[in-house]
């Protein structure tokens, strides 16, 4: 025994002389065998065209000792885990080192101890020198007390207890879905105190962003904001890979829709320096991502003796930086795919959240967000109300009840999602909404009628058994749904099954939906952020009224606005405050919902 660790100790000492000279990349190379979970494209020893821009950040991170913290938002591929992995069996090889890492469940904790850490160690050259098995027999679930290290695991619940313990690393993983009191302070922050406080601890922190006052978009903003920028095979210009790089407008049909098979096939990056204009495929991707480089990009401009000047605009100390799946060079995240995503994800507030977060990287926007007329009366097309200028796919009706009467607006829709007002107006009992629905509605080939509607249960005087009964003597083609706040909805939309009657026997489905998210659909995508050009140019869905709407009407559409408000505890909360009536806006938002559940129908491929 004592031999072994004169052994250890001989190669901790050889080796901590100059830990610094081998980049991680290299490292890795030498020591780190990757089983067939750890990467299932190809098992074996670990090979640097992985991720490469992760151990880089890595090295520039560790061996700068400007930098105290580091803060990554990811998309959800970027292989930033596996890099920490590889760095935690580098300082266990390498140094006398305390190590704390926490993800966001202890179940999660467990599996990526047992899972991935542990064969990692026990795979690893540097360690295997020694004796595995006096190693082995030291790893617990989630402590492992080693000769020279110390390593302890846990979920976010338990964040507070290992912050008591002193380490020199500690390593915060999915930070967006850290267990989180309302009103309290992140628990990563409360760990990067510690680290702030200590002589040369480092505090690495990952995560896959939610939304933009979440702790990762929040920290990110604060630090460095370091991006990986490539350059181009044909003139070397130094380029960030985004959306924006990406030329996938000419893989339109003639109809200009898009053809997905085309995106997928014949999307290309294409290099932003005009002179070049080279079209960079996806086999230049290793060679182009093994000579990038990463470099800050949070300046300020100032002004010393009348000159403009950039100086670093972050916290001292704390580097943050972005990668996204467009950097990947996995064969499931082609820009094709991910480009063939984005496009599928239009139309769905949902879906396009999701690719935000998990393939670009970025936080979905709250916006606050002030709707003027203005806004609205852009959006109005060369149609009258009663008629539409296109055939389209569907057309539907949205009821909203007030007690006494009901307001609605009809709607045609295109395959993409592209949403047209037909009509608008009020009703005084729910028996003359069938008569609406029946109206022709003149198109440029034919008249064509209603063939969905969705009517809003109400809420307050209990309209809802009325409501269901109505929906359920025209269902399929009526649904009944209601909308619930943001918090505490976990799909956008859901089923339940419910009784047309207090205590009766008969049920239909009723539609519940997440209202914040279709709000922000409609007054922020649709309304706030609209862009006919660009709309256009990537089929993207919008919004368009007749010409001859009515101010009552216009003003209805702007009854809604995302207030940025402070509690008493200093915390900040988007919230949606209405502006009564705003029955209109509530009508077309419900339109996006019905939209949601009937859209599957009339683009098949997705578009
Ligand atoms: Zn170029």
């Amino acid at each position: 025994m004592s031999k072994v660790r004169d052994f250890l100790v001989g190669i901790l000492k050889r080796s901590y002389r100059q830990p610094e000279k081998i980049a991680l990349e290299k490292w890795a190379e030498a020591n780190i065998w990757l089983d067939n979970k750890e990467s299932i494209d190809s098992p074996g020893p670990y090979k640097k065209t992985q991720s490469i821009y992760a151990p880089r950040l890595l090295d520039l991170f560790m061996n700068d000792p400007q930098w105290r913290t580091l803060l990554v938002m990811k998309s959800s591929q970027s292989g930033f885990t596996l890099h920490c992995l590889i760095l935690i069996c580098r300082k266990i090889a390498e140094i006398f080192t305390s190590i704390i890492y926490v993800i966001d469940s202890k179940p999660k904790a467990e599996d990526l101890s047992t899972k991935r850490l542990q064969p990692m160690i026990k795979s690893c050259k540097a360690l295997l020198l020694n004796a595995v098995a006096s190693i082995d027999a030291k790893l617990q679930t989630l402590t492992y007390e080693l000769p020279n290290a110390i390593i302890r695991l846990a979920g976010s619940g338990s964040a507070g207890q290992v912050s008591s313990y002193p380490a020199d690393i500690v390593f915060g993983d999915e930070l967006d879905k850290w267990l989180k009191a309302a009103r309290e302070a992140h628990k990563w922050l409360l760990l990067i105190q510690r680290i702030k406080k200590s002589e040369n601890g480092k505090a690495i922190g990952f995560s896959t962003p939610t939304t933009e006052d979440g702790i990762t978009s929040l920290e990110f903003n604060a630090g460095s904001q370091h991006r990986y920028f490539v350059p181009c095979p044909f003139c070397q210009w130094k380029q960030l890979v985004d959306l924006d790089h990406m030329v996938f407008s000419h893989c339109k049909d003639d109809n200009g829709t898009y053809d997905l098979n085309r995106v997928l096939r014949e999307t290309y990056m294409k290099c932003e320096a005009e002179a070049c204009g080279g079209r960079i495929e996806e086999d230049h991707k290793p060679d182009m991502f093994d000579a990038g480089e990463w470099k800050p990009t949070n300046f300020k401009e100032v002004e010393v003796d009348g000159q403009k000047q950039l100086i670093p605009a972050w916290e001292p100390g704390a580097m943050s930086a972005h990668i996204s799946d467009f950097y990947s060079v996995h064969s499931k995240s082609t820009w094709g795919i991910i480009v063939c995503e984005f496009l599928q994800a239009q139309g769905s507030a949902d879906k396009l959240h999701n690719w935000n977060n998990g393939r670009a990287g970025i936080p979905n926007k709250k916006t606050v967000a002030n709707i003027q007329m203005k806004h609205v009366l852009r959006l109005r097309g060369n149609y009258k109300r009663g008629s539409i200028p296109v055939m389209p796919c569907v057309a539907t009706l949205q009821v909203d009840n007030q007690g006494d009467h009901q307001k609605w607006v009809s709607i045609g829709w295109m395959p993409n999602g592209t949403r047209y007002v037909i009509d608008y107006g009020i009703t005084i009992n729910r028996a003359e909404i069938k008569d609406v629905a029946r109206r022709a509605i003149k198109t440029p080939e034919r008249e064509i009628m209603i063939q969905k509607g969705i009517m809003d249960e109400g809420g307050k005087d209990g309209t809802s058994y009325e409501v269901r009964r109505f929906c359920h003597d025209l269902y399929p083609h009526f649904v009944p749904a209601k909308g619930r706040g943001g918090i505490q909805v976990k799909n956008t939309i859901f089923f339940s099954d419910s009784k047309l009657a207090k205590g009766g026997d008969e049920s239909i489905p009723v539609c519940h939906f997440d209202d914040d998210a279709f709000k922000r659909e409609l007054y922020i995508d649709l309304i706030k952020k609209h862009d006919a050009e660009k709309s256009k140019e990537l089929n993207l869905p919008r919004l368009w009224l007749p010409m001859d709407i009515d101010e009552d009407f216009v003003r209805e559409v702007c009854g809604e606005e995302l207030v940025k408000e402070i509690d008493s505890n200093g915390v900040e909360a988007y919230v949606w405050k209405p502006k009564p009536p705003n029955d209109y806006g509530d009508c077309i938002k419900m339109g996006g919902v019905l939209w949601n559940v009937i859209a599957h129908k009339f683009n098949p491929s997705g578009f």
